[in-house]
């Protein structure tokens, strides 16, 4: 039994297409005094990981945390991995009104140059290449002449910058040396990490949820030597609202990665969380229940979440959660 929330939902939402391996987003929405939170750490991930992300739930639903009145962020598109680039790009665009887009690389350097290549065509094609700048993330997939050989097959193109090009500290500074494209880390980023980054990163890619919410995140930023860039973690809408919030109180004037609901088929919202214009609004929602009604978590699959939940719920300190006014021993697996 839960107690402590006065509803508790589950959900699993359909992608719009295979994205990185994955096809659906499970996880549970969690209500407080103060709004929703949502908890939907990937599968692969530990207890420790699963109780930061928790945090972050909690704190949206039990923290006031202050929305500002008609504001909105600058977000990026995302390009799926099997979807083709071309009409990805075209679509972004003309639907979304995006014109910085993000694209995963990574996997075969002809593969990956021809498939950035088709985003400046399509922008070409569209009288729009000035606008144009283009994320690449590699999630750590390169080794370091594959980064430097896909790198220098893309002079001429926008790029703003690298995300995680290869996987450790070691390897980004000599790709560094090698590069002039600024490198940014996403993987390397940890709560309980390294801050110290400017001698191989350029920006830090900050991800609110899996780093424990915005109060964390605010900490985060205070410790790290390089500017930051907000990117989501492919919640649902309601997930997505204190990343916006933190975007726009940290990093108001830079485009986020926080246009990840448009990759989404199913949404736990009426009105889901995509941009309009290139830009989405900071407001807090709620979940919908008529669309909850369409995408139902089993119920084998809702009990190993209970249990995910009750376990990251026991590795919040107590005194954590009193100072957010969360009855501790409220959850049991
Ligand atoms: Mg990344």
């Amino acid at each position: 039994m839960l107690h402590a929330f006065p509803e508790l939902e589950f959900f699993s939402l359909t992608l719009q297409e295979e994205f990185r391996g994955v096809r659906t987003r499970e996880g549970i929405l969690l209500a407080g005094p103060l709004g929703w939170g949502e908890f939907s750490p990937f599968p692969n991930y530990t207890p420790i990981q699963d109780s930061l992300w928790l945090r972050a739930a909690l704190e949206s639903a039990f923290v006031p945390l202050k929305y500002p009145e008609n504001s909105s962020v600058a977000v990026n598109a995302i390009i799926g991995d099997n979807e083709d680039s071309y009409l990805g790009s075209a679509r972004a665009l003309n639907e979304f009104g995006c014109t910085t887009i993000k694209i995963k690389v990574g996997l075969d350097v002809d593969q990956d140059v021809e498939r950035v290549q088709e985003i400046v065509r399509a922008f070409v094609d569209a009288g729009q290449l000035n606008k144009l700048l283009i994320r690449l993330d590699a999630n750590g997939r390169w080794g370091i002449a594959q980064a430097v050989d896909t790198i220098s097959e893309l002079q001429s193109v926008p790029i703003e910058y690298i995300e995680q090009p290869c996987r450790s500290a070691t390897q980004l500074r000599e790709l560094r040396k090698k590069v002039t494209v600024p490198i940014a880390v996403d993987e390397i980023v940890r709560i309980d990490g390294q801050h110290q980054v400017s001698e191989f990163a350029d920006l830090a890619i900050i991800k609110v949820s899996p780093l424990g919410g915005t109060d964390a995140v605010e900490r985060l930023i205070e410790k790290l030597d390089v500017p930051v860039r907000f990117s989501s973690a492919f919640e649902s809408s309601v997930g997505l609202n204190s990343s916006l919030l933190a975007a726009h109180k940290f990093a108001p004037h830079q485009v986020a990665g926080l246009g990840t609901g448009m990759l989404l088929a199913t949404d736990t919202v009426k009105r889901p969380v995509i941009p309009h214009e290139g830009r989405i609004r900071v407001v807090k929602c709620e979940p919908d229940p008529e669309q909850l009604k369409r995408v139902p978590l089993p119920q084998t699959q809702q009990d190993l979440w209970r249990k995910r939940l009750a376990k990251a719920w026991d590795l919040i300190p107590e005194s954590q959660l009193a100072s957010w006014g969360v009855p501790k021993r409220s959850v049991q697996g």
